[in-house]
């Protein structure tokens, strides 16, 4: 039950997926936020950070891209921090939805519930709930200030994706009204809806993202800055909420396939946590049908699958020189 893998092993791997995976010319840059769609298609990085800090790269790790929904953890991770398990469990819920990230038939459908704080209608009442409530500057710092503790290094706001996304955000915008009809918006609307489309504008790397699931992956230790960012028993309640909902309504086929939980973004970057081993990330523009980047999907299992590593196989990892 014990697996060895070398440093050695891994970088080869990366190297092969990347090799393997980059002349892929699948899916399309998301094209509703405008900004997205201009973003150069042909960007691919791959990410790893172990949990002794060591960081695997290839390709356009240093490249800025908009986080988009993997935010959706480091905003969920700061509530837990600030409310606990079970009132997040309460207020929001931790169920998949089964339905696409956007959807308003998923809020109707769960009585009135947002689900998850991983879908858009929770992690808009997510932002509702960042202390202190009323305050949208500290708000706004807290959430910045997790992302960047999470990652080492602090992300970017892309301006032109910020305007870009609060010009078409209609339908989140009825996400939010909704949820305000319910009582599931602890703040004032709008301002909920301006931190989480800010929040889903910061820029960052596939490296910081890396860095982001070995911190969660090694219990809120972030081993790069060798800081505690959250408490460690936040970490399975929230690499649980990854693994129920990070891929929407193929979060099943994605767990089946892949054998690690991973969450998302329409800006192509897809984060995943292997509990007490690694971190990893990929980029890539072009996305499928439900808004997950095709060349880092392809790429994410190609390491795992080829490595042996699986969350569900109960095997422990020993990584070694
Ligand atoms: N900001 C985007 C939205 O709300 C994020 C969606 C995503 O990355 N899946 O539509």
């Amino acid at each position: 039950m014990i697996k060895n893998i070398s440093v050695s092993q891994i970088k080869e791997v990366v190297q092969q997926a990347y090799e393997q995976v980059k002349t892929n010319t699948d899916g399309k840059n998301a094209d509703y936020i405008p900004f997205l769609s201009g973003v150069d298609k042909d960007l691919f990085g791959i990410s790893i950070c172990l949990l002794n800090g060591e960081t695997i790269t290839i390709g356009d790790t240093d490249y800025i891209f908009g986080i988009e929904s993997v935010s959706k953890v480091h905003t969920a991770i700061l509530i837990l921090q600030q409310y606990g398990v079970q009132q997040i469990l309460g207020m929001i819920g931790a169920d998949a939805t089964g339905l696409p990230f956007n959807s308003l038939l998923a809020i109707l459908q769960e009585n009135n519930h947002p689900s998850t704080p991983l879908v858009n209608a929770g992690a808009i009442t997510a932002c509702s709930m960042v202390q202190p409530v009323g305050n949208p500057e500290a708000k706004w710092a807290a959430i910045v200030k997790i992302i960047t503790e999470l990652a080492g290094s602090a992300p970017k706001l892309i301006e032109e994706l910020y305007k870009s996304e609060s010009e078409t955000n209609f339908n989140n915008r009825s996400i939010t009204w909704l949820l305000k009809n319910y009582n599931r918006i602890y703040d004032d609307p709008e301002m909920a809806l301006d931190l989480y489309t800010r929040q889903c504008s910061l820029g960052v790397t596939a490296t910081q993202l890396a860095i982001t699931g070995a911190t969660i992956a090694n219990e809120g230790f972030n081993p790069v800055t060798k800081k505690q960012v959250f408490h460690e028993e936040l970490a399975a309640p929230v690499t649980s909420l990854i693994a129920t909902v990070g891929f929407y309504e193929h979060s099943g086929d994605w767990m089946y396939t892949s054998g690690i939980p991973a969450k998302t973004g329409v800006g192509g970057g897809i984060m995943g946590v292997m509990p007490g081993v690694m971190g990893i990330s990929a980029f890539a523009p072009p996305i499928d049908e439900s808004g997950n980047s095709v060349k880092a999907q392809l790429a994410i299992k190609h390491i795992m699958n080829n490595l042996g590593l699986n969350v569900f196989n109960g095997k422990q990892i020993n990584i070694v020189k």
